[in-house]
Order: C-alpha cells, then structure tokens, then sequence
C-alpha cells in the first residue's frame, strides 16, 4: 500500500470575519485528523463556486461556522483514513461535495434525499471545505473518482456538474425537448449546457454580454438571449422555441431575483421551473392564475445525492461534459471572488493548492 508523508502544517484560505467582502487570510494551518469514518485528502484543485461567495458575504438564513475554509468542490488523493473506513484505499482518487456527510438512516437518507438529511454536514460551511491542501470528508459521501480522470476538469463536476444534472433531472425534461438555461455563461451554466446537450436537449442560454454568448454557443446553445441589451427577454426566449411556446424547463442558475419572476411568463404550458440559484434574500412570485390554468411547475432542487454524484461524473468520464475552466493558484482566490461579485467570470475557475505564490 502506498504511503504519504502527511505534514504537519498546510497552507488555505481562512475566513476570519462576516459581513461585507472580506477578503479570505491566505496562511498556513494544521493538517487535520480523520475521525474513524472519515478520509483526509490531499486537495490538489478546488472549483470556486458562487457558494463559497454567498457563504463569505453571509448571505443565507443558516449559520456557518467561523472561522471557516470555504470550497467543496475538491479533488486529489486519499492520504490517510479512519479504521472503520473499509471501501476506500490510501492513494485513491476522490472529491469533496457540498454535502460532506449525512447520517444515512433518517427518513431523508433512506430515500436516496440525503441533501434533506437533518445532520447534515456542508462541506466549505458548517465544516471545512476545500480551500486547503488537506481536507476531510466522511467516507460515506466522498465522490469515487476513477483515477484516468483529470483531477483539475473534474473538480467543477463536484458542485456544478452533480447540481445541473440533478436540476435537468428534476425537470423531468427528455430528449428533444427546450431548456432555457439561465446564467448560462457562469459555472453552473456552463456545466449545465453541456450536460442538457448529453441529454439530448435543445438549450436557450440566458446571460449577460457578448463573450458570455459566444461562450455559451461553443458550448452547444441553440440559441443566446442577452438580458442586459434585450428589449423583450420573455418574447425572445418564446421565440426560440418551436411554434413560440416557450421552453419544457427553466433551470435558474442566476446571482439577482430578477429571472425567478420572470421565467414562469415564459415557461411552455405544463413545464418546470428549477430554482437552483440562491440569490441574497429573494422570494419568488408568480401569478397564481396563469400557475393553475397553464399547469406551471415550480420546484427547488439542491445539489445531488450519491448516485447523482455516480451518474454525473460518469457522464464526465465518458467526454461528454467538456466545459472549459481557468486555473489560478489557491493564494488568489480573493481576486477570484471580486470578480465573481461583478459578475465578469466567463466559466468556472479552479484554484491550484500547489500553485504557491512567493
Ligand atoms: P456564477 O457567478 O459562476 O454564475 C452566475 C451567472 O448568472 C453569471 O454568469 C451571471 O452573469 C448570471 N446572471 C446574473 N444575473 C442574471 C440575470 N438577471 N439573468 C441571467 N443571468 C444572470 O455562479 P455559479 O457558481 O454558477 O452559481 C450560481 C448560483 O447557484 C449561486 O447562487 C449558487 O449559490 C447557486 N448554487 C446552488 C446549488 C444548489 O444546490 N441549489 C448548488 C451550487 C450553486
Ligand atoms: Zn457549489
């Protein structure tokens, strides 16, 4: 069995204070210990997720702990786990999720709704997460990453990718049918064109600025609806599908409440709405009466349960989820998030905890 020399002190990126945008400390740490159902990994990429954003700004109604190291999109290599950890081996390839654990015998659990699971464990939030070269994560939920798999074009897959794919299945869409895909040219976004595409489904992006559209069209979008330059955005998207009856689905990945009003003015008859972005204290609104007469679904769907996590990385595994990411080192995730807020990051990027500056 391989073994590693496991330091005593790492370098992350620690949230200190709440409130505002503070700028996360870039410093070294202690390695920390895995319990006896846990696994301790050498983070070798994070994906920055728009999460670890609103988790830096306390933006949401839940407490996270402080202070804390953000990110749960992670890959890298088993180190080192606990005696009772039996199905996963030192020198193992795996990722670090949003939902880190959960107790797998409530209600929830035992449906396979294990995100609902009241114990559950947020990796980057109520527990540290990924923005450090050694991260814990409970044996039970650690993504399996079969090791022919590039660690930094994966790491997106394990928020974005296990999210989108679970939102398009909870769109209950099917091959040859529109979704409108909104926030298209974000992290999310992007995973989320591809992965409709995989699928089989025709896809209207929606997102801001021209290099946002052409991102989004070489990713396979069907059609590009600017909502910054666009003088009639529910006009337009109807436009883009067959006989102008709006797309099936609405996958809502955007950062403003603006969109979660207006996609039920043109979701098709009988379609679904997927609200997966978690804009600062928005509430949706729709009219109750074109709800009930045009049969429209409004649902929530958050990230993914363990088979979700299965199916979306195999779909990764096989080369159909090809979306492209920009790598930075680790030290400068405080830039990333600044440009995260004004909304100018084309993609998703991936922080490199090997990347050392100085
Ligand atoms: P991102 O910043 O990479 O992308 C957001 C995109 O939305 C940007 O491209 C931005 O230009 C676009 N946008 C902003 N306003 C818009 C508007 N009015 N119309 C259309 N597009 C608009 O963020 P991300 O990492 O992709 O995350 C998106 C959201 O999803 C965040 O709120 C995040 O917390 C949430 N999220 C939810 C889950 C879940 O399980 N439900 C999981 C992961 C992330
Ligand atoms: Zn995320």
């Amino acid at each position: 069995m391989t073994q590693f020399v496991i330091p005593q002190e790492q370098w992350a990126q620690v949230v200190e204070k709440s409130g505002g945008l503070p700028a996360p400390v870039y410093k070294k740490i202690p390695v920390p210990n895995p319990d006896p159902d846990e696994v301790l990994i050498n983070i070798k990429y994070s994906g920055v997720c728009h999460t670890d954003l609103h988790a830096l700004k306390g933006d949401w109604p839940l407490d996270r702990k402080m202070p804390l190291v953000g990110g749960h999109e992670g890959a890298g290599i088993v180190v080192a786990k606990g005696s009772l950890v039996t199905d996963i081996e030192i020198g193992d390839h795996a990722g670090i999720k949003w939902l880190n654990g959960s107790c797998l015998s409530c209600a929830f659990c035992m449906e396979g709704d294990e995100p609902l699971c009241p114990h559950a464990l947020l990796s980057g939030y109520t527990v540290d997460g990924t923005f450090q070269q050694y991260a814990i994560g409970k044996a039970a939920h650690v993504a399996r990453l079969p090791k022919d798999l590039d660690l930094a074009a994966v790491a997106p897959v394990l928020c974005a990718g296990i999210t989108v794919y679970k939102g398009l299945k909870e769109s209950n869409t099917r091959a040859g049918q529109y979704v409108a895909i909104v926030g298209a040219g974000g992290g999310l976004g992007s995973l989320a064109l591809q992965y409709a595409k995989a699928i089989g489904l025709h896809t209207i992006a929606i997102d801001g600025g021209a290099e946002k559209g052409k991102f989004c069209k070489s990713l396979g979008a069907a059609a590009y609806v600017d909502f910054t330059t666009s003088k009639d955005l529910v006009a337009e998207v109807k436009a883009a599908t067959p006989g102008g009856l709006g797309p099936h689905a609405v996958i809502l990945l955007a950062v403003q409440e603006g969109p979660f009003q207006q996609a039920t003015e043109y979701v098709r008859s009988h379609g679904a709405v997927v609200c997966i972005g978690m804009p600062a204290g928005a509430y949706l609104k729709a009219p109750v009466f074109d709800t009930v007469v045009r049969m429209i679904n409004i649902k929530g769907s958050y990230v993914g349960n363990r088979l979700d996590t299965y199916e979306a990385i195999e779909f990764f595994r096989q080369g159909l989820i090809q979306a492209p990411f920009k790598i930075a080192p680790l030290s400068e995730l405080p830039e990333i998030f600044k440009k995260m807020d004004a909304g100018t990051i084309v993609g998703r990027y991936v922080v490199d905890t090997n990347m050392l500056r100085g």
